[in-house]
């Protein structure tokens, strides 16, 4: 059938989808494999404080090696997961693994992890959430799950439950890629959340003089500001971008200019060497 997806395409009508059938339904049965054949691993990718250039915390990316192809990006192997029922079980590991890796980082280090609207769909969502906090040890508000505007496009009341519920167990929300769905205005008046991601398009060319992409992210800032949410700009790849975006007002900056996705064992030890780093300082100044 012609299902939605994430980002409001008609999958069902993607030409490639069409052209590779055979490819996907390999894909499909590889997939059914990986979880049990332990291919899948988590990579960490530095959100970063605009005002201190501090690490707040890191969003976790999905990432399959697969026996034979080698390295799947997720942009390719999540969408069939969600067509064929796989990504609930893949999404309940990534939340698991996130938590758990997590709980070796400093306690001011949050944990973003990346929900697909069909695990937000499913009811049992918020008991898989609180297992996974109370697993790992760490505290409820260190989780962030970042969900698409694709949620929206299920207008039933249970969307608006499954907000309540999910802040009522204490984790954060954030509205990822933002400007690329729907873009509806009216969910984000009763929808709860902490933090809006500004889509990496729109931080494209913002440098540039006469592109319109600063003016847009200046009016979404604006916009989260007044309804007291943060802002995330996405894919900030230059030092000149950065200095563009700490002037349009965005809270935080995630992208290859402060570090590529890395492994949990990497991220951990950055941490405790920045962690020794600032004890250092803070000795040295204390006499
Ligand atoms: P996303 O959640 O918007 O993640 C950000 C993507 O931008 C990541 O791609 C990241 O590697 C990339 N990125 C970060 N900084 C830069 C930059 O400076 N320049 C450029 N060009 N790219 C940058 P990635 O890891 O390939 O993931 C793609 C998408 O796959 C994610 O977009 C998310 O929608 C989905 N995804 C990844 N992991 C998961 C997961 O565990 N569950 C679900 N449901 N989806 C996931
Ligand atoms: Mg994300
Ligand atoms: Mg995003
Ligand atoms: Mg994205």
């Amino acid at each position: 059938a012609a299902k939605a997806d994430g980002r409001g395409i008609h999958r069902f009508y993607r030409p490639e989808l069409l052209a590779g059938a055979q490819n996907r339904k390999q894909l499909e049965d590889d997939l059914r494999q990986a979880l049990a054949s332990d291919e899948f691993h988590l990579t960490y990718q530095p959100v970063v404080s605009t005002a201190d250039e501090r690490i707040v915390g890191y969003e976790a990316l999905l990432r399959w090696d697969h026996p034979a192809r080698g390295p799947i990006s997720p942009a390719e192997f999540v969408p069939v997961a969600e067509e064929c029922g796989l990504i609930e079980q893949i999404g309940e590991w990534v939340l698991r693994t996130a938590c758990a890796e997590a709980a070796h980082w400093p306690e001011d280090v949050r944990v973003a992890v990346n929900v697909s609207p069909i695990q937000f769909a499913n009811p049992v969502l918020p008991a898989i959430v609180t297992s996974a906090v109370a697993a790992s040890g760490i505290a409820p508000h260190r989780l962030e799950l970042e969900i698409t505007e694709g949620v929206f496009l299920d207008e039933s009341a249970s969307t608006d439950f499954m907000f309540r519920t999910l802040k009522g167990i204490g984790v954060r929300l954030a509205l990822d890629d933002f400007g690329t769905g729907y873009s509806s205005l009216g969910y984000l008046k009763k929808a709860p959340f902490d933090k809006i991601k500004i889509d990496q398009t729109f931080v494209r060319g913002a440098v540039q003089p006469g592109n319109r992409n600063a003016a847009i992210i200046k009016a979404i800032v604006t916009l989260a500001e007044t309804l007291g949410m943060e802002t995330t700009a996405e894919g900030v790849e230059q030092q000149d971008e950065i200095a563009l975006i700490r002037e349009l007002g965005c809270s935080h900056i995630q992208g290859f200019v402060y570090g590529k996705p890395a492994r949990a064992g990497d991220v951990a030890e950055q941490l405790k060497a920045a962690a020794g780093r600032a004890l250092a300082i803070g000795h040295r100044t204390s006499r």
